[in-house]
Parts: structure tokens; sequence; C-alpha cells
């Protein structure tokens, strides 16, 4: 593990016990917080040296320092032969995100990218819908991912020193799952951000638009941090079909997806098993590693999600609509 995180204590650590998999170290920047981390959390041991830990007879290494740090603790993992996964945002910037995946392409070991979502059982649900045809094509999309940020997240988080904020937070994961979901690409975006007193910029909303394969659609994302009592949403709208899912922007997997049809009624649809995602998550990854399949999400799916985000960074900073350089014509 390089990083010692919250969400790597609080989510990845027990999903990996859970698969019967053991942490071998992890590495920090402060040796004796780094040290009581490892005790804290049942990890071999702490050390400030990543070269320590990759020579510790490693296959696979977690990134998850803050945003601006993904990328040194990337290129080091691959240039040992280890498979990674990453942390989102991958990088604060395009070019480093898509060097991180170049060089593990190169090195032929596997990179994924931790957008947890794909592994929600109600997003996968909604995906499905999606796929069999129930919703018909695809009109437009609309994404609550409005929370109320943790106190003890509150850090660098609210800075952008880090790469962060809350475009880089979570715009990031609502444009990889809108991607998941409908299979279509984010064409272009205008965004207008507001501040509610947590940091600069807490909470935006983004208008935008989808496209693939001959489609053309609307995207309208609502993200914040300042929110404290909102259920989080995705809604798809469909020329046949419109899938409403709520509580579903979560680490956890709860939430509900209602099917309404043109007779106007509602069905609540079965989304299968309620697996933790995190588990689901580095399930695959470690099938992908043995050599079966792709993870739930890649590296170069990274490079689109960020992609995304920051197009809604410079809207924000420009007041201009930004396109992404993408047609309306890819699959
Ligand atoms: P944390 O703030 O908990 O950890 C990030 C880094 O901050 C750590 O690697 C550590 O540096 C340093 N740090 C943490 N706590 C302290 C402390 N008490 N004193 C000094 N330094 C400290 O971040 P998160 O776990 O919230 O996020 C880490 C990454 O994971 C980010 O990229 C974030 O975007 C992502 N994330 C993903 C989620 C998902 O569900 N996919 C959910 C939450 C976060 P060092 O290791 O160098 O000591």
């Amino acid at each position: 593990m390089i990083g010692a995180s919250d969400i790597a204590a609080t989510q990845v650590l027990p999903a990996l016990r859970q698969l019967g998999h053991e942490p071998v170290v992890v590495v920090g920047s402060d040796g004796e917080r780094t040290a009581r981390y490892a005790i804290r959390n049942g990890v071999g041991y702490g050390t400030t040296s990543i070269e320590e830990a990759l020579g510790a007879g490693v296959d696979a290494v977690y990134v998850s320092t803050t945003n601006e740090r993904h990328a040194a603790g990337v290129h080091a993992a691959v240039g040992a032969g280890c498979h990674v996964l990453c942390e989102k945002p991958l990088a604060p910037s395009l070019d480093q995100a898509r060097a991180m995946v170049d060089a593990a392409a190169g090195a032929g070991v596997v990179m994924a990218t931790n957008h947890h979502l794909r592994n929600s059982p109600v997003i996968r649900a909604l995906r499905g819908l999606v796929a069999d045809g129930t919703l018909g094509r695809v009109l437009g999309v609309r994404v609550a991912h409005t929370n109320l940020l943790p106190e003890r997240l509150r850090g660098w988080r609210l800075g952008s020193e880090a790469g962060a904020g809350v475009v880089l937070d979570l715009t990031v994961h609502d444009v990889d799952t809108v991607r998941f979901v409908t299979g279509m690409e984010v064409l272009e975006v205008a965004a207008i951000g507001v501040a509610q007193g947590m940091s600069g910029l807490d909470a935006v909303a983004v208008a935008g638009r989808l496209g693939g394969d001959g489609a053309d659609a609307t995207l309208h994302l609502h993200d914040a941090f300042t929110t404290p009592h909102a259920r989080t949403a995705f809604e798809v709208f469909g020329t046949a079909a419109s899938a409403l899912a709520t509580d579903a922007m979560s680490q956890t997997p709860d939430g509900e997806v209602v099917l309404r049809r043109a007779d106007r009624e509602e069905v609540l649809v079965d989304v299968g098993e309620r697996e933790n995602l995190y588990v689901r998550g580095l399930r695959a990854f470690a099938e992908a590693v043995a050599g079966h399949g792709d993870p739930p999400c890649t590296g170069e799916d990274g490079v689109r999600s960020l992609a995304g985000a920051l197009a809604v960074t410079e809207s924000l900073m420009t007041g201009r609509r930004v396109s992404l350089g993408i047609t309306g014509d890819i699959a």
C-alpha cells in the first residue's frame, strides 16, 4: 500500500481481508505515523521508503496518497513490475494520468482505477436497463452527488494544492459512472460553481452533452460537499422508460432503482446481491492480475473520467463551454 490513508483503513483493507489477502507493507511520508498506522490496521509493517517496500516480495500495489502524489507511486510500482490499483482522480493533469497508463501498458502490468461506483448494485442495475434496451434510447442523465463532507475529511480535499476540490473529488466519479451506465462519452460541459462556506467552490452545477453511437443526450450534474440532508440520485431518461436510482452515489450497496414506463406505472427493480462495493472491485482486480479479464475500471477509464472533470474545471475558470474534443460518432 502506498498511502497511509483513511480510505485504505476504512474500506480497502477490510475488503482485502474479506477476500483472504494480507497487505505486506504500507508506505507513508511520516515514519512514526506510518508505523502506528501499520499496527493499528494490522499491516505487516510501515516504512517511508517505496524502494524498500517494493523489494519486499510485493506483486500488486494500491495507491491512495493525496491526488498529486498518485503518479509517483504508480511509476515506482510499475517500474518494479507490480500491478496497480490507483485511487481516483489518477492525477491532477491529463498528461500525468496518460503517462501513468502508458507506463503500466509498457511494463505489461494491470492498471486499474478505483472508481468504486462501478461495483454498486444499483448502478449496475441501471447499466443493465440501458444495455438490455428496457429504457430505449437514452435522452438524458441527471446525477445528484450531494453529500456533507465528513469533518475528518475536511483537510487537503478543500484546497487546490493536492489536486483536490469538489470537481476532482466528486464530479470525476460522476463522469465515470455516466460513461459506465450509458456507454456514452461526455462531449461538452458548461459549469457554474458556488461557495457555500466550506471551501472556495464547494458545490457545482454542470450542464453537458453526451454522445456515442449516433446518440445525443443531455447531462446534468449537481455535486456538493455541503448538502446535509439530500438523497443522492442517478436518473436515466429513455424513450421507452426512465429509471431513478436513489442513494446511488454511495460507498455502500444500499439504494433502490425505480423504473417508470409509458403507462406511468412504477416498478421497483431487483438489483440482485448487495455485495460490498470494495470487495467486488478488489476481487475483480485480483482476477485481472491473475489473467482473467479486465478490472471493473481500467487505467484508460481513469484517464477519461479525469478528462471530463478537468473540462468542468476549465469551464468554471473561464466561464465558457468546454468541448472534450470527442466527436458524437464514437462507439
Ligand atoms: P487521507 O487524507 O486519509 O490520506 C491521504 C494522505 O494524507 C495519506 O496518504 C497520508 O500521507 C496523509 N495523511 C492522512 N492522514 C494524515 C494525518 N493524520 N497526518 C498527516 N498526514 C496524513 O485521504 P483519503 O483516504 O480520504 O483519500 C486518499 C485517496 O483516495 C484520494 O486520492 C481520494 O481521492 C481517494 N478516495 C477514493 C474513494 C473511493 O471510494 N474510491 C473514497 C475516498 C478517497 P502519507 O501516506 O504520505 O503519510
